[in-house]
């Protein structure tokens, strides 16, 4: 079973995104490789900031860190949304871990040529402990948390698991 360690960027994107999605995804349900939505994220990365590794932290992977210790981040959306704020404060909560003190998170969004800074204080470190004990919460449940509104549904890569009767 998941433990604090194991804990990554996708979970905690998807605890905030449905947590039902996070339910499913930690019993190794894996349906985004159809998504085009996916693949498009996956574009975005791969034609942008492309001079820079990304940072494996294990259960974590960031885009990279820059010099001054800021986490940043390429986002395939045109608008930023809780879950990415999330996933950097997540990412800075790792790096303090291995002793990088981690200064915040810069979201960059191409589509929009937008970026947006989010300093990691000590009310977001708490809250990225919050959100991982909430992931662990998600993922040891028996039962599937419900779904969302079919709206809010729209363009999720779990839709043939949660709609199809
Ligand atoms: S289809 Fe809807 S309920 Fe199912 S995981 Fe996606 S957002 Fe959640």
């Amino acid at each position: 079973m998941i433990t604090e360690a194991d804990v990554g960027g996708v979970h905690i994107k998807y605890l905030y995104h449905c947590p039902r999605q996070l339910w499913l995804y930690a019993r190794g349900v894996r349906p985004e490789h159809l998504n085009t939505a996916v693949l498009l994220g996956e574009a975005v990365h791969d034609t942008s900031y492309t001079r820079n590794t990304p940072v494996d932290l294990g259960a974590a992977r960031l885009d990279f860190v820059d010099g001054r210790h800021w986490v940043h981040e390429v986002k395939s959306s045109t608008r930023p949304t809780p879950a990415d704020q999330a996933q950097g404060r997540h990412y800075c909560h790792r790096l303090q871990q291995i002793g990088i003190d981690a200064q915040g998170t810069v979201l960059h969004y191409p589509k929009t040529r937008r970026t947006h800074r989010h300093p990691y204080t000590a009310e977001e470190a708490q809250q990225a402990r919050a959100d991982i004990d909430r992931v662990l919460d998600v993922c040891t449940a028996p039962e599937s948390p419900s779904r969302l509104t079919r709206t809010n549904c729209r363009g999720c890569s779990y839709t043939d698991y949660c709609w199809t009767e």
